[in-house]
């Protein structure tokens, strides 16, 4: 039987190892098996979310084992280290608990299909200082510290009966930064309505730093002027055209030499594939360490090796990359699907081409702005508010429909809407 591995479980890998699971595992006509550091999978764009408590980590993530079980696949826990495409295995790395105990030795894994899925993290673009004193939100540990330094930042000032000011400063005027800033309001004013009588939004000063002219690069200017209108309004400050050289212990400098004070940092400034991915099996990589594949995302040098999600560098017919979004690692995964089955029965594997649906960027529960793209839009179309929001909450739920079904779906979602009745708008604890 042909063992197919999937290594990583985020927006792409696992949509794609719950497919082939459901189908040539089902049949017993491959062994899917997917790798995953993580117990647990929560949809990244979520992310800013969990930082700031309105969502629950706990309630909204997805355990690997139970998910294999019911799709016909097997889970195995472990971070990939290296690959040896000569004997067809890759190598886990060992795991080791919180008191440095071995917990699991290094492991190999045959496959004869391997997809590679493990996605992104932050890039600091070795700035000085970035590493140790900013927080980089993207991975749940991350985002749960934030929240933590949050809270303490917020149960000091309300040990001081609201003396004093919280400073939080975001480099990277994108969606990550954009979302976060207009997240971070609502929790505020949720705190307020949850005892902390003495915070709110004026007691929270949003420094976020864009180092071009304009925040939200992906939307058009008339966009992307909406959203800076409607932080400001919020009251963060937002600041374009401001490039960042160093991060202190209690603040940034500016290319300018100007410091912006600040007990919490956020760098969400752009995106690199895991260093040792640059190195790995002598694939051919990019200078941010993504692996080069074939339109049909097979890599450069293995046609056995498929690659999807943002650790992919896919070129398009007009010379762009495909951007790192969910809506393409969704994309991709359905595209190596039916290139692997292809593949499987001898048939000619067909190029993927990123189908482009817009950008929609979530003010909290204030606003929501976007474009939609598409046949129907004829173009570009630009939404903003309610329309957008729907939308906006539609990406979440196509992940939802690929992982789970339409029924179990429909029941996820009115369980969503139950728990709204039921628990705090805000994680408290
Ligand atoms: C805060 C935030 C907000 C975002 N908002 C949006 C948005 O609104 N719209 C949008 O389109 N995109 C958004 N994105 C981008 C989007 O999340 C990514 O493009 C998408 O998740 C990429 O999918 P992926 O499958 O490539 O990787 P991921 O979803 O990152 O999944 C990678 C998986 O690999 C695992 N992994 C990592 N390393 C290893 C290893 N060595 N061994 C084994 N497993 C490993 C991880 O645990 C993870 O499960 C956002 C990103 C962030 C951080």
């Amino acid at each position: 039987m042909t063992r197919i591995v999937v290594v990583g479980g985020g927006a792409g890998g696992l949509e794609l190892a719950t497919k082939l699971g459901r189908t040539l595992g089902r049949k017993k006509r491959a062994h899917i098996t997917l790798v995953d550091r993580k117990a647990s999978h929560l949809w990244k764009p979520l992310l800013h979310e969990v930082a700031t408590g309105s969502l629950d980590e706990g309630v909204d993530a997805l355990s690997y084992r139970a998910h294999a079980k019911n799709h016909h696949f097997d889970f195995r826990i472990g971070s990939l280290r290296d690959i040896d495409r000569e004997r067809k295995v890759i190598t886990l790395g060992e795991m080791r608990d919180e008191q440095d105990q071995l917990l699991m030795p290094s492991r190999e894994i045959e496959y004869d299909l391997l997809v590679l899925a493990i996605g992104s993290k932050s890039n600091d673009f070795n700035t000085p200082g970035v590493k140790d004193n900013c927080i980089f939100l993207d991975s749940p540990e991350q985002a749960s510290r934030f929240r933590t330094e949050m809270n303490n930042e917020f149960l000091r000032l309300h040990a001081k009966h609201g003396e004093g000011i919280v400073d939080i400063a975001i480099v990277g005027g994108g969606a990550t930064g954009v979302e976060l800033s207009a997240e971070l309001h609502n929790a505020i004013k949720e705190l307020h309505n949850y005892g902390f009588k003495d915070l709110d939004s004026s007691k929270l000063n949003i420094n976020l730093i864009e180092a071009s002219e304009r925040i939200l690069q992906a939307l058009p200017p008339r966009l992307s002027g909406s959203a800076h209108k409607e932080l400001t309004n919020l009251g963060v400050n937002v600041r374009t055209s401001t490039m960042i050289t160093c991060a202190e212990k209690d603040g940034l400098i500016t290319k300018g030499g100007e410091k912006i004070p600040a007990q919490i940092m956020v760098w969400a400034a752009g995106i690199k594939a895991p260093d040792f991915m640059k190195e790995i099996a002598s694939l051919e990589t990019n200078r941010i360490n993504q692996l080069v594949v074939k339109d049909t995302l097979q890599t450069t040098r293995d046609d056995d090796i498929f690659v999807i999600g943002d650790l992919a560098q896919c070129t398009q017919p007009d010379g762009s990359f495909v951007p790192p979004r969910a809506q393409a690692a969704h994309q991709m995964a359905s595209r190596a699907f039916s290139n692997i089955v292809a593949k499987l029965n001898g048939r000619e594997l067909k190029p993927y081409i990123y189908k482009d649906k817009g950008s929609l960027i979530s003010l909290s529960r204030f606003s929501t702005v976007g474009s939609l793209m598409g046949n129907l839009t004829k173009g570009s179309m630009m939404v903003e508010g309610r329309i957008a929001r729907v939308v906006y909450i539609s990406l979440y739920r196509m992940h939802q429909m690929a992982l789970h079904g339409m029924f179990k779906t429909l029941l996820i979602m009115l369980m969503g809407r139950i728990n709204r009745l039921l628990r705090p708008k805000l994680k408290l604890h």
